[in-house]
């Protein structure tokens, strides 16, 4: 048996939260260091390619006994004067790794494809701040306290922020500093744990899992969910609505593109524009809502595996056929976002073949015939035409890994 801790895993997620200090000009002075700092290893690199072969850490070390004095006292071939503390160059100098590697990457993909861009090389660099530790302490509910260069010395300043608390438990990553024209912002990596990664094999085997079956409908319900128990037994149902909602909406600015194309065309291509965006931030919303709504049930039914039909069988005709912004095609976004919120509460999405969940009843196996929204077996069970699906994607994920179901 695995222990606890094995069974654990990670995530990273980002608070982007104003940051209040009175003392920006101090903060814009170490910025500006740390940027001409980023400057001398970036051209320095330049002139000493060979080092990128080596890992980022190695590249590091190499870097900084080029430029700093060592244990001997003697000065580097390319020793330069910087007054700055040792976390400071080493952020500046993972910077100047990070920014040489991605302009190789572009220049190598610049040669094989005529759609990239030649990179040019930077010559002005006006990178945010990441610090290290040793360069920020005592961060906790609302207040911090940064390492600044005052023009004279480095010494702690306070910084406050509102609205954010430290989540127990959690891992508090290296801050960035984020310098607008009349704000700052603090950048907070959190790294967050997951307390079950356990594989769906393994996972699977326990007599006690929960499994929800979810179809997908183009009517108004978004999605159907079922939780079965081991046994295929079924336990509990969801109906997500707002299907014939979201159609609507994206409908009516549809419609306004099409009256729009008539129009003036340089009018019409900043509306479309608009429209366009407004399409995309209608879809999002939809699309975690629903996740959110399948995760949350999921989540207070104790489900440890979510079932989905693979949506490889999906054509490029299905698109045309049923409308891009129609609620069967916002499928696999909602999917994608279901993933993402699953895993955090320790849920796994897996996949069966799409074949027959649709066409035959979950109790008899019998052939169906659709009648609307109803389903009719040849056996004679009648039941939703969605709900027999999501039982049947249900069931089949659960007999995939072996279980005994009882029909
Ligand atoms: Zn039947």
């Amino acid at each position: 048996m695995p222990d606890n801790d094995e069974k654990k895993g990670y995530y990273t997620t980002t608070y982007k939260i104003r940051l209040y200090t009175n003392n920006l000009e101090y903060l814009k002075l170490t910025n500006q260091i740390y940027n001409e700092i980023v400057h001398k290893y970036y051209d320095l690199l330049f002139d000493n390619m060979e080092l990128l072969k080596l890992s980022n850490q190695n590249c590091l070390r190499e870097l900084e006994k080029l430029t700093i004095i060592g244990k001997t006292g003697e000065k580097p071939k390319n020793y330069f004067e910087q007054n700055a503390p040792l976390y400071l160059r080493r952020a500046a100098i993972n910077n100047a790794i990070g920014q040489v590697r991605a302009y190789l990457g572009l220049l190598e993909k610049s040669k094989n494809n005529p759609n990239v861009n030649t990179p040019s090389r930077t010559t002005e660099f006006n990178c945010s701040m990441l610090f290290y530790k040793g360069m920020y302490k005592d961060l906790e509910n609302g207040k911090v306290k940064f390492k600044l260069f005052n023009g004279e010395k480095w010494k702690w300043f306070d910084a406050k922020f509102k609205d954010w608390n430290i989540p127990k438990e959690d891992e508090i990553l290296s801050p960035t500093i984020v310098i607008k024209k009349d704000y700052v912002m603090v950048h907070i990596p959190v790294k967050k744990i997951v307390n079950d990664v356990t594989p769906i094999k393994i996972r699977m085997k326990n007599e006690n899992i929960r499994v929800c079956g979810i179809a997908f409908s183009n009517s108004d319900k978004f999605a159907i969910c079922v939780v079965l128990d081991d046994k295929g037994k079924f336990i509990k149902s969801l109906f997500v609505s707002g299907g014939d909602e979201y159609r609507n909406r994206t409908h009516q600015i549809i419609g306004k593109i099409k009256k729009h194309k008539k129009k003036d065309w340089h009018y019409a291509e900043k509306d479309h524009k608009n429209y366009w965006i407004k399409l995309h931030r209608i879809s999002e919303y939809y699309a975690h809502n629903v996740s959110r709504e399948i995760v949350n049930f999921c989540t207070e039914n104790k489900v440890q595996v979510i079932s989905v039909a693979d949506l490889k069988d999906l054509s490029t005709k299905f698109g045309k056929k049923v409308g891009k912004y129609s609620p069967i095609y916002l499928r696999k976004k909602i999917i994608e976002y279901m993933k993402y919120k699953a895993f955090k509460e320790s849920i796994i999405v897996t996949t069966v073949r799409s074949n027959y969940t649709a066409n035959r009843c979950y109790k008899c196996r019998g052939k169906i015939k659709r009648n609307g929204l109803v389903s009719i077996c040849e056996n004679g069970h009648k039941a939703d035409y969605f709900f027999n699906s999501a039982m049947n994607i249900g069931i089949m994920c659960l007999k995939k890994f072996g279980k005994n179901v009882d029909n």
